[in-house]
């Protein structure tokens, strides 16, 4: 990934950072002054957004201009503290020229929760952007912060900030913010999915196939790099192993395979045991009836909940039969 010098009107920029400065406002993404944008002039020198002032209410003016090592070289006003993981990126990713960081609100909704954004339910999203990454949390604005980062950012544009908001990365100004409108819209569409009550998920020959269309646009799936053939593509995330210690698992978007998974794992055990036996007695009548768990339940997802419940049916069903 060797670094294009290119030749840009440094004004035009402006205006265009500024554009989708209000975007960023007028959609919500940013509320008062947070979000932050940057853009690599050239070797040395990095177009970003200023601190302290709306991201809806810039002016080409406004804006500062740093070295690579986040010192700056021009502006009126003092540049953005997150400047030093748009630099970081940009050091590890030579062909990424523009960055762009907000709170979107539904897509820092999955950040806050630690959910992993489930995959085969959307094919433009498989698309567009595929796997994302959530980095572990650190304090904002600090080098530590922006370090957190470096494992994903190599494989993927777009990355989750754990309890904090998003960061995208793209080839001009518009790229890196389109990578984060997309999330943003894919995250909304999964929670009011959720809210009607169940996902459908397509299958991992149908994502494949998605995945594979990607070399045509110039889209890069590091998927396909490792080989499409052994990849768990629906139920598992790239993510998941191997880039660090921080590796959150589903609650509330579990596929298919990982709710059997979870099965598998959930029965029996003794205070689904427990409670079968109370739910018999009680239909049977040699107990009293059954209003809570007996044991003290731990909180549930709703596909664990749902998950349990089946299981004590089941079993419930089969141990009513043995006993007529
Ligand atoms: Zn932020």
């Amino acid at each position: 990934m060797a670094y294009n010098a290119g030749n840009f009107n440094e004004w035009k920029l402006r205006e265009e950072m500024c554009e989708i400065g209000r975007r960023i406002y007028n959609k919500g993404f940013a509320a008062a002054n947070d979000g932050n944008i940057s853009f690599r002039l050239d070797e040395n020198r990095v177009l970003c957004t200023p601190t302290r002032v709306s991201k809806g209410y810039m002016k080409p003016d406004d804006l500062c201009i740093v070295d690579m090592e986040g010192k700056q070289i021009s502006g009126k006003r003092k540049r953005s503290s997150e400047i030093l993981m748009h630099l970081t990126i940009m050091k590890t990713r030579p062909d990424v020229r523009s960055v762009v960081h907000c709170h979107p609100p539904h897509a820092t909704a999955f950040a806050v929760a630690h959910e992993p954004i489930p995959k085969c339910t959307m094919p433009e999203f498989e698309v567009f952007l595929g796997e994302v990454a959530i980095a572990p949390y650190e304090t904002p604005g600090t080098q530590t912060f922006a370090d957190t980062i470096i494992p994903y950012i190599k494989d993927t544009d777009t990355i989750l900030l754990a309890n904090h908001g998003t960061v995208t990365a793209g080839s001009d100004l518009m790229d890196a913010y389109f990578k984060t409108e997309i999330i943003d819209a894919y995250c909304r569409i999964l929670i009011l999915t959720k809210q009607l009550g169940r996902v459908e998920y397509y299958s991992d020959a149908k994502a494949a196939e998605l995945i594979k269309i990607k070399p045509n646009l110039g889209i890069r799936d590091v998927r396909l790099e490792k080989g499409l053939e052994n990849c768990d593509l629906c139920a598992n995330s790239l993510f998941q192993k191997g880039y660090n210690e921080f590796s959150p698992e589903p609650h509330a978007f579990l596929h298919p395979r990982q709710q059997a998974e979870l099965a598998a794992h959930a029965a029996p055990s003794a205070s689904t045991d427990a409670l079968v036996d109370a739910v018999v007695k009680s239909i049977t009548g040699g107990g009293a009836p059954v209003t809570a768990a007996p044991a003290a339940a731990p909180a549930l997802s709703s596909e664990q909940f749902n998950t349990l419940v089946s299981t004590v049916t089941d079993q419930v069903m089969a141990a009513l039969k043995a006993a007529r």
